[in-house]
């Protein structure tokens, strides 16, 4: 068992929520992913064992619970990642080509910045910044 699956189950515990065979494998496939995917990706990787409505009521489920949140895309494609606390805080690099998502974590140094930077935004707006998530669009390795 993973450090994150112990932290899931943990979550859905106290929230009565029972961590189901299903549940744990959308989790584990998305803990491998290196950016959000929309149901239809995450059915394709899970494979025909797993219907695609209860990938659907899989994902409800850990949505509702915090575990998984939903990214909302061009197209209305809403795509499907771990939560941050899960995952890290990261950003994400859009393709405007073939609308892939891909996390990107900054090193400590550039993350600093952004922080620095969102905060003046915030000062300008009196708005207090608590997090924030930067999109980048462009093209992505394949679309270049
Ligand atoms: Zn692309
Ligand atoms: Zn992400």
């Amino acid at each position: 068992m993973t450090t994150t699956d112990r932290e899931v189950e943990k979550r859905l515990r106290e929230k009565d929520i029972r961590y189901t065979t299903g549940r744990r494998a959308v989790v584990a496939i998305l803990a491998g992913l290196g950016g959000p995917r929309s149901a239809a990706e995450l059915h394709g990787e899970v494979g025909a064992s797993v219907p695609l409505s209860s990938l659907y009521r899989s994902l409800t489920v850990l949505e509702e619970a915090g575990v998984v949140e939903p990214h909302f895309g061009a197209k209305g494609i809403t795509r499907y990642e771990l939560a941050e606390w899960l995952k890290g805080h990261h950003h994400h690099l859009i393709c405007i080509d073939c609308g892939s998502v891909e996390d990107i974590e900054l090193p400590k140094k550039f993350e600093k910045q952004v922080h620095s930077l969102v905060d003046q935004v915030g000062s300008i707006a009196s708005f207090k910044p608590i997090n924030h998530a930067l999109e980048i669009e462009g093209l992505c390795r394949s679309c270049v």
